[in-house]
C-alpha cells in the first residue's frame, strides 16, 4: 500500500470511529462555540484512552501510538473537523511528554496514567509579572528547606487554573547564576496550603485566566522534574514535536466549516454580501491550503529525522492570523443572519451562531500573543532566519 492509500484508509478508520463515538450534544456544542464541562470532556478524553488514540504522540510504552507526524496532522484535521472537543494540551502536549523524558519512574507511574484518563488536570505557571516574553525573567522563588522546597510568588495568566488539580511551575533555585540557569520545573498540587487562586476576566467578562498566589508553599523536593537549575531545559523540551504543530491548520479548517454554512444560510438574504464574502472565503482557502502544504512540508522533514528550524515560526504568525480574518468574515455574515428570518432552522440558529463567533473571535485572539507573541516570532525569524 503507498503512503497516501495508507493515509486514506487511516482517515477513513479514524471518521468511522467519530461517528461511533463521539456524543452528537458534544459536538454540537463546540461547533457553536458553548463550554464543555469538565465531566463531558473526562468522559470523551477516556472515550480516547480506551481506544488508544488519546495521546497519539506519546511512546507506545506510555499508552501512545507509533503515528508519524502526518498521521497526526490527519487525526486532528478529521477530530476539528467532527468538532471533537480538544483535549487539555497542558497534560497531553506540555507537561506529559516532559515527564515521559525527564521524570522519574515514580512521576510517570503516577501521573501519565491519569493524564492519559482525565482525571488529573494541569495547568501552566510560566508567565509572571514582569516576566512574560522574557520568561528568564521570572521571580518565583523556591528556597531549600530540608527535603522540601518553599515556594513564593504568583503566576499570572494562568489559564484553566480554576478546573486545574496540579501546575507546573518554572522557579527560580538559584539567584547568583545566569538568569537561565537558576530555574528549575516544579509539579505542585493545587490543593497544598498556601495557594490561592484570583480569577482574571476578559473584557467580555468570561474568565480566561486566573493569578495564582504561592505564600510559604511546601512541595516535597522529589516533585521537581529533572535536576536542580536544569529547569529551562525542561521548559525547552516541552515544545518538541508540539513546536511543529503551532500553525493550527485542523482549527482553521473547522472554522472555515463554520464559515460554510454561515454563507449557506445566507442565502435569499444579500446577494451582495454572500458573493463578497464568497470571494473572501476563496483567498482564505487558498492561503490555507498553502499553510497545509507548509506546514506539512516541516513535518515530513521531521519524520524523516531532519531537523526544521525556526521557519516553524512562520506557521505560528500565518495560522493565527488567518483564523482572525475567518472570525472578521464570520462577524459579517452573522450580522445579515441576525435579521430575523422566516425559516424556523435560522431562528433557532442565530442565537447560536452568535455565541459562536463571539467566544471564537476572543479566544483566537489570544493566538496572537499565547505560547509566544507575533513579535517574539518575527524576532526569531529576524535573528534565526534573516541573519538580521
Ligand atoms: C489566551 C492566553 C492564554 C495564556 N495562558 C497562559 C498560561 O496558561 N500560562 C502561562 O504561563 N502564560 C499564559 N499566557 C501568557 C503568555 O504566555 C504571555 O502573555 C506572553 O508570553 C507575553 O507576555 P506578556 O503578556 O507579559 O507581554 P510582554 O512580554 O510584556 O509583551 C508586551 C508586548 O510587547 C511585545 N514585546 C515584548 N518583548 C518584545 C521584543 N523583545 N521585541 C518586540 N516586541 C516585544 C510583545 O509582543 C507584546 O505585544 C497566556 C496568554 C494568552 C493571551
Amino acid at each position: 500500500m503507498s503512503k497516501r492509500e495508507e493515509h486514506t484508509v487511516f482517515e477513513k478508520e479514524v471518521k468511522e470511529f467519530l461517528e461511533e463515538n463521539l456524543p452528537k450534544h458534544l459536538a454540537r456544542k463546540i461547533e457553536f462555540g458553548e463550554s464543555v464541562s469538565r465531566e463531558e470532556l473526562t468522559l470523551w478524553t477516556s472515550t480516547l484512552d480506551k481506544k488508544g488514540w488519546v495521546a497519539p504522540h506519546w511512546p507506545l510504552e506510555f499508552g501512545g501510538t507509533d503515528w508519524n507526524l502526518q498521521k497526526r496532522h490527519i487525526f486532528d484535521v478529521v477530530c476539528r473537523k467532527y468538532h471533537a472537543p480538544p483535549l487539555s494540551g497542558f497534560g497531553f502536549n506540555m507537561v506529559g511528554p516532559a515527564i515521559i523524558k525527564y521524570g522519574t519512574d515514580r512521576q510517570r507511574n503516577y501521573f501519565l496514567p491519569q493524564i492519559r484518563s482525565g482525571e488529573l488536570w494541569f495547568c501552566q505557571g510560566y508567565s509572571e509579572p514582569g516576566a512574560g516574553s522574557d520568561l528568564a525573567n521570572l521571580k518565583m522563588s523556591a528556597q531549600r528547606s530540608g527535603d522540601s522546597y518553599v515556594l513564593n510568588g504568583s503566576k499570572i495568566w494562568t489559564s484553566g487554573a480554576e478546573d486545574a488539580d496540579w501546575i507546573f511551575c518554572l522557579v527560580r533555585t538559584d539567584n547568583e547564576s545566569q538568569l537561565q540557569k537558576g530555574i528549575s520545573f516544579v509539579l505542585v498540587d493545587l490543593n497544598t496550603y498556601g495557594i490561592s487562586i484570583k480569577p482574571l476576566f476578559a473584557f467580555n467578562r468570561k474568565r480566561l485566566w486566573n493569578q495564582v498566589f504561592f505564600d510559604s508553599v511546601v512541595v516535597p523536593i522529589e516533585q521537581r522534574l529533572g535536576e536542580e537549575n536544569k529547569g529551562w531545559t525542561v521548559a525547552k523540551s516541552l515544545l518538541g514535536d508540539e513546536r511543529l504543530m503551532v500553525s493550527r491548520v485542523a482549527e482553521n479548517k473547522r472554522v472555515l466549516g463554520v464559515l460554510r454554512k454561515n454563507i449557506a444560510r445566507m442565502k435569499d438574504r444579500s446577494v451582495l454580501l454572500e458573493e463578497a464574502i464568497k470571494k473572501s472565503v476563496t483567498q482564505i482557502e487558498i492561503a490555507l491550503l498553502a499553510l497545509e502544504h507548509t506546514s506539512l512540508r516541516f513535518l515530513q522533514t521531521a519524520d524523516k529525522g531532519n531537523n526544521v528550524g525556526a521557519e516553524v515560526s512562520l506557521l505560528k504568525i500565518l495560522g493565527s492570523q488567518l483564523i482572525q480574518r475567518q472570525d472578521e468574515l464570520i462577524f459579517q455574515s452573522i450580522d445579515h443572519l441576525a435579521v430575523p428570518a422566516s425559516s424556523s432552522e435560522s431562528q433557532e440558529a442565530v442565537p447560536r451562531w452568535a455565541n459562536a463567533v463571539a467566544s471564537g473571535t476572543y479566544h483566537h485572539r489570544g493566538y496572537t500573543i499565547a505560547g509566544g507573541s507575533t513579535e517574539i516570532q518575527r524576532n526569531i525569524i529576524a535573528k534565526q532566519i534573516l541573519g538580521l
